[in-house]
């Protein structure tokens, strides 16, 4: 499985090596010699979660003493590709943070004993949303593991970790895979054709989900266009209040999808869990009343999601702005460098003669800013529209 890692070579190397010394040292009984907790880090995109369960692979595997460990073909590979293996537990924080509760829940878990025999595992993705309470009762499992447990954590940076929980960590850096790398896969693996590939992969900048919904959907290569078109159109006030809603309108749309689609499952399931849907007979009072409960608990989690998925979606739409003044400033300065944006050449290079330096800075800057502000709870349509106007070209009133 760790074939399926692009451009992470050195990261590859690591994991290889420490799943065999793992297995080694549990087949010659001495002792397990085992890092209990990691921290795999990387840009998001970078695979991240897809590497610990790489890991999680190779320590599980059926043929942990062969050298292709976490070979993907055996049962338990088959079991950890889909989730279903009894000593791995996968972890993702759907709302904005992952409370103490949740965490305690979570780390009796991990306390028991292996089902199978070699590791208990959790993989814990996006830890970095564990509120500080969690963090704590995290820090006191990590610091004293039972022999057999085994932590994954994810999170963006190091930094994002408390410095007892990182401190504690061995640390996996991914890296952002070059373009071609990603562009390999996609025609490898989804039949992708080498062009749109290529585009999808640029414009992603190594971010292979991104990449693939860019290749496969033309929807929301619709929608990036729309982005992309922003900065060309600033032409007054009122088209940059105009801009800043479309921008706006857009990433919500794109969270929207993502979210309805979703709530949808979960909602269904759920329901199926507490009997709803079937002949509606033999319900007893309690259980009708735990589903309504449980319901509630699940739209108070489903509508946190949805915040920060638009969230994201904005911050994404932003990051593909401040790829497009990337573009500009290597133009300006004669860098024969690749664009992100090679699909839009023409009019990068427009801009770059029409503009300084300095200009082109200026609005990356005026992004960031917008970025902060949005994490830090502004109306979006005004941090958005405050960003449109400081993008509007200087010489235009
Ligand atoms: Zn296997």
């Amino acid at each position: 499985m760790f074939a399926e890692l692009v451009g992470q070579d050195q990261a590859v190397d690591v994991l290889r090596r420490a799943a065999a010394a793992a297995a080694e040292a549990v087949a010659g009984g001495r002792g397990t010699g085992m890092t209990h907790a990691w921290l795999f880090t990387g840009p998001p995109g970078s695979g991240r979660s897809n590497a610990a369960r790489a890991f999680a692979a190779a320590l599980l595997c059926d043929d942990a003493l062969s050298a292709d460990r976490g070979c993907g073909n055996c049962g338990a590979c088959h079991q950890v590709e889909v989730g279903s293996h009894p000593d791995l537990t996968r972890v993702r924080p759907e709302g904005l943070s992952y409370g103490v509760r949740q965490t305690r829940d979570l780390v009796l878990k991990a306390a028991g004993a292996p089902t199978l025999g070699r590791w208990r595992i959790v993989l814990f993705e996006d830890a970095d949303r564990v509120t500080e309470a969690a963090a704590n009762a995290l820090l006191k499992a990590i610091e004293e593991p039972p022999p057999r447990t085994v932590w994954l954590l994810c999170a963006p940076s190091p930094d994002d970790m408390i410095i007892t929980i990182r401190s504690r960590c061995r640390v996996v850096t991914l890296r952002t895979p070059p373009a071609e790398a990603v562009a390999r896969v996609l025609t490898e693996r989804d039949g992708v054709p080498l062009d749109m590939a290529l585009f999808a992969a640029r414009a992603a900048r190594g971010h292979i989900g991104r990449a693939r919904r860019l290749a496969l959907d033309e929807e929301v290569r619709r929608r990036r266009a729309d982005v992309l078109s922003i900065p060309a159109s600033l032409s007054g006030v009122g088209a940059c209040v105009t801009a800043a809603e479309r921008l706006v309108k857009t990433s919500t749309e794109e969270a929207d999808a993502a979210t309805a689609e979703l709530n949808e499952t979960e909602t269904a399931e759920l329901r199926k869990v507490y009997g709803e849907g079937s002949s509606g007979k033999g319900l007893n009072k309690g259980l009708v009343r735990g589903g309504a409960g449980a319901l509630k608990e699940l739209e108070t989690l489903q509508k946190s999601r949805a915040t920060r998925i638009k969230r994201d979606s904005l911050d994404l739409a932003l990051l593909d702005l401040v790829a497009f003044y990337r573009d500009v400033l290597a133009v300006q300065f004669g860098a024969g460098v690749e664009l992100a944006n090679e699909d839009r050449r023409r009019e990068i290079e427009t801009m770059a003669r029409g503009s300084s330096p300095e200009d082109t800075l200026r609005r990356t800057q005026a992004i960031m800013r917008c970025r902060e502000r949005l994490a830090a709870n502004v109306n979006p349509q005004i941090a958005v529209e405050a960003m449109t106007l400081a993008l509007r070209s200087p010489g235009l009133a």
